[in-house]
C-alpha cells in the first residue's frame, strides 16, 4: 500500500500562494500527501482557511488567534473564530499557545486565549494545533491544569523544540509532536531525545526556511517545493520505526511544509 501523508500545518493563506495555489496542492498530491490542515493565525486568516478549505477537497481548516497576534485581536474576532469553528471544514483549534521569545503580546492575554482554543476544544471535541516558543513550562503548566480537571483533549506540538523532560510531560497527557521548525541549537541531544519518543507519537517535517526574511523568496519558494517532494523518504524513515505497529503502519501521520 502506498504510503499515505497527512501535511498538519501548512499556512495557505499566505499570499505567496495566491498565485499557484492549485499545483502546490497538485505537488503535494504527487508527492503522497491525501490532506493538507491549511492552519490559522488570526480571525481574518481563520475565515481564509475554511474558504479554502471549502473550495479545495484535499484541504481541512483550523481557526484561532496565534498567540503573537492576541494583542491585535479585538473581541469580535474571538467571536468570529467561535462561529467559524463549527463549520465542517474545520478539524482543528489553532495554532494558540504561548510565546515568550517575541515580546508582541503580554503574556497573560496569550494565556487568556489559550485556555479559550482549549475550552473551545474541548467542547467541540476537535483538536488543538500548539505553538510553544520558549515557553514549555508554562505551556506544560497550562495543559496539565486542563488535563487535570477535564482529562485529555487531543492535539499536537507544533514545532516541539523542548527538553525531554517536557515532552514526556505532555507524552502523560497524550500528545504527539511535530519535530522542530526553530533551530535546534538550543536543544539538546534532539536525537536522543527524538529517540525517547514512541514513534508513533512523533511527526515527521523536512527542513524548510523559518524565517520569512532570512532567505529571498524565490528560495524561500524553492525549499519549500523541495520539502513536498523529500516528504515520502522523511515519512518512511518513521514508518520503519513503526514497523511492528500494526494500527499505524498503513498510515504516517505527519508531514508539514510551512
Ligand atoms: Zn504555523
Amino acid at each position: 500500500m502506498a504510503t499515505e501523508l497527512i501535511d498538519t500545518h501548512a499556512h495557505l493563506d499566505d499570499e505567496r500562494f495566491a498565485g499557484d495555489l492549485p499545483e502546490a496542492l497538485q505537488r503535494a498530491r504527487d508527492a503522497g500527501v491525501i490532506r493538507v490542515v491549511a492552519v490559522a493565525t488570526t480571525a481574518v486568516s481563520s475565515a481564509a482557511c475554511v474558504e479554502l478549505a471549502s473550495r479545495h477537497d484535499v484541504l481541512a481548516a483550523t481557526v484561532g488567534i496565534q498567540p503573537n497576534h492576541v494583542a491585535e485581536a479585538a473581541p469580535p474576532d474571538w467571536d468570529a473564530v467561535v462561529a467559524l469553528s463549527r463549520q465542517p471544514q474545520v478539524v482543528a483549534l489553532g495554532e494558540t499557545g504561548l510565546d515568550r521569545y517575541w515580546d508582541r503580546a503580554p503574556f497573560a492575554l496569550q494565556e487568556d486565549y489559550f485556555a479559550r482554543h482549549l475550552a473551545l476544544a474541548r467542547e467541540l471535541g476537535c483538536g488543538v494545533v500548539i505553538h510553544c516558543r520558549e515557553a514549555e513550562a508554562d505551556v506544560v503548566r497550562m495543559l496539565r491544569d486542563d488535563f487535570d480537571r477535564h482529562g485529555p483533549v487531543r492535539g499536537v506540538m507544533h514545532s516541539f523544540t523542548g527538553t525531554l523532560e517536557t515532552a514526556q510531560a505532555c507524552l502523560a497527557m497524550a500528545w504527539p509532536f511535530r519535530s522542530p521548525a526553530c533551530s535546534p541549537t538550543k536543544t539538546p541531544k534532539p536525537a536522543r531525545r527524538r529517540r525517547q519518543i514512541p514513534p508513533d507519537r512523533v511527526l515527521v517535517k523536512p527542513t524548510v526556511p523559518t524565517s520569512r526574511r532570512s532567505r529571498p523568496r524565490q528560495a524561500q519558494r524553492a525549499r519549500v517545493r523541495d520539502a513536498h517532494r523529500r516528504l515520502p523518504s522523511a515519512a518512511a524513515g518513521l514508518i520503519a520505526r513503526r514497523a511492528g505497529r500494526a494500527h499505524h503502519a498503513q498510515r504516517a501521520v505527519a508531514v508539514g511544509c510551512s
